[in-house]
């Protein structure tokens, strides 16, 4: 069964970075700590700068078999949405976490959910509408075959000179 995508926000505005924060907050909150040493119960993290961070193994026994976590790989970009909007460098990140994500899971936009599509919760943000996410999947998709495409283009271009 192919795993559920869900994106969150951290919900915050901080200086530095927003992991730290993140991580100390599921620490007081009981999660345990991972193989790479993060208490989040995330899998992966995108600071503001479009660093990623992986914080968890997917697939994580220790958090994904908790119900709201089944099958499922959680992704938390640094921020608050709820008035402010992911920097370019987020949406970049997270659109070659997709890419990834995409070829060793084969997953679709259906795969891609929000933090608020499963807890009467803002996350991730007001700001941004629901099923964003997905729609960015999808857009992630298409500039990869448009990518595809021009490759196969030129080379047949080339065929012919
Ligand atoms: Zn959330």
């Amino acid at each position: 069964m192919k795993p559920t995508i869900y994106i969150h926000h951290t919900g915050k505005k901080n200086r530095g970075r927003y992991l730290s924060h993140a991580n100390a907050f599921h620490q007081r909150e009981g999660y345990p700590i991972s193989t790479f040493g993060y208490y989040t119960f995330y899998q992966w993290f995108i600071e503001p700068q479009g660093k990623i961070i992986q914080t968890r193994r997917e697939m994580d026994p220790d958090v994904v078999y908790k119900d709201a976590h089944k099958n499922s790989i959680s992704v938390c970009l640094g921020g608050n949405f709820n008035n402010e909007f992911p920097t370019r460098e987020q949406y970049k990140a997270l659109s070659l976490l997709f890419n990834s994500l995409k070829q060793r899971y084969g997953i679709n936009h259906f795969n891609i959910k929000e933090h608020r599509e499963y807890q009467n919760t803002f996350c991730p943000g007001l700001a941004l509408p629901r099923g964003h996410f997905a729609q960015l999947f999808v857009y992630t998709q298409y500039n990869f075959f448009m990518r595809e495409l021009n490759l196969l283009l030129i080379k047949f271009q080339n065929l012919l000179k």
